[in-house]
């Protein structure tokens, strides 16, 4: 290097920097490569964050009445459920962009539980909603949990499934959703706590707060067990915004104690009919969650708590035929590519949903009842030279009888 070169960026000399290293037509010094590498460290790094697939933006994000549009689409009835649910999305996006600004007002997460019986909707509406986001989102079961030390899984495997749907983006799987199924299944048994532990219960109630709550948690990247040799990933729990669901069964009679005592409490009796004793879930309310076993920290970190109504026959009636992806309209697709027209009867429709409901399967036996009644034809059209196909209520009869008989 000539003697008395500069540094092209703050023209100090070889004496006064450390080193100063030359390129082809100047030099750059120790210090302005550091700075330099930042600068690029910076820039490169909102770039990845704009392009990556979870980048979100103000213009993007849908409103709460777009959200429960989009839901209805593939979910049936469950009104309530909807806007409860889009609104708290709604607000999780605004949080995760709020936390992104200086802006030193805080918004407050807002953790769902929805609470129905089993079949009307629950895991089909979160996995919906995430159709619509571009968020990283899971769904795991509650039941697979236990206390660490036990047999099942360790809390933290909630995240690292979050974790693997954002491709080990900790960033994105940081302002993800995570659905936890059957919340009830971990409620305390009993309201006395016992000398022998409750390794399902409120154990595994403690570790679930500490996701909640918004902390650091060291994730296992593999899931399953931790164990010592395993590398940790930290994940700031902080903006994971949780939707918990549950079926809550006999859940019905805390909400009519606590109904009955309200009304005989402040009014003396006689105002209870106006109470539909048909559908008391739309009356829950936090203390309901409490006596059913939950603890009330846990209760305090979902303050958004809806319900589902069960479904009635007008409701499975639509689900046969309305959703986008109804099952109507899998099977006319399905025969539509073996270039055959296949159309039911609304009578033959109207058995299948009777006898969804004399089985007792909910929305979940519709499908298995079609799946039944179409088989043998499905076997046989492919090899037919049939263009059409029309299926009738005897025919669908016969068909169930059929397997009635088979499965004796
Ligand atoms: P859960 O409430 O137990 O989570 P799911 O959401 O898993 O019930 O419902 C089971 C199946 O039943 C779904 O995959 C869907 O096909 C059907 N189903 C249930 N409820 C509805 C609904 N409200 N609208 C449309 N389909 C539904």
């Amino acid at each position: 290097m000539a003697k008395g070169e500069k540094c092209s960026f703050c023209g100090r000399g070889e004496n006064e920097v450390r080193l100063l290293m030359p390129g082809r037509d100047g030099c750059i010094c120790d210090e302005c490569a550091e700075q330099a590498y930042l600068l690029a460290e910076e820039y490169l790094h909102k770039r990845r964050k704009k392009d990556s697939k979870w980048a979100i933006s103000l213009e993007e994000l849908p409103k709460p009445d777009e959200i429960k549009k989009f839901l209805d689409q593939y979910v049936i009835g469950q009104d309530d459920a909807k806007r409860y649910l889009a609104v708290s999305v709604y607000n999780h996006y605004k949080r995760i962009m709020q936390a992104a600004s200086d802006d030193d007002v805080e918004i407050e997460k807002s953790n769902i539980i929805m609470v129905g019986p089993t079949g009307t909707g629950k895991t089909l509406l979160a996995k919906t909603i995430a159709r619509l986001l571009k968020v990283p989102f899971t769904i795991v079961d509650a039941t697979v949990l236990t206390e660490a030390g036990y047999v099942g899984e360790d809390i933290e495997s909630i995240l690292t499934r979050l974790l693997q749907v954002a491709d080990y983006d900790v960033e994105a799987a940081e302002r993800g959703i995570v659905f936890i199924d059957e919340i009830d299944k971990i409620a305390r048994k009993s309201d006395n706590p016992s000398i022998t532990r409750d390794v399902s219960g409120e154990g595994v109630q403690q570790g679930l707060l500490k996701l909640l709550e918004g902390s650091i948690v060291n994730v296992p990247p593999q899931g399953g067990r931790k164990h010592p040799e395993q590398k940790m990933i930290p994940v700031n729990t902080k903006n994971i915004l949780y939707i918990c669901g549950g079926a809550f069964d006999g859940i019905e009679r805390k909400i009519a104690m606590r109904l009955n005592a309200h009304v005989v409490g402040f009014n003396g009796g006689g105002s209870n009919n106006r109470i539909d004793r048909e559908n008391l879930l739309q009356y829950i309310a936090p203390q309901d969650l409490k006596a059913y076993g939950l603890i009330p920290e846990i209760i305090g970190r979902l303050p958004i708590l809806t319900y589902l109504q069960p479904l009635d026959r007008e409701a499975l009636r639509r689900i046969l035929v309305e959703p986008k992806n109804s099952i109507v309209k899998q099977y006319v697709k399905l025969f539509e590519m073996d270039g055959v027209k296949l159309t039911f009867d609304d009578d033959m429709l109207d058995y299948v949903v009777d006898k969804a409901i004399e089985f007792k399967l909910g929305a979940r036996g519709l499908r298995s009842i079609v799946e039944t009644v179409m088989m043998d034809a499905m076997y046989e059209t492919p090899s037919s030279s049939k263009k059409k196909l029309h299926i009738t209520r005897s025919y669908a009869e016969k068909k169930l009888e059929k397997a009635k008989l088979l499965a004796v």
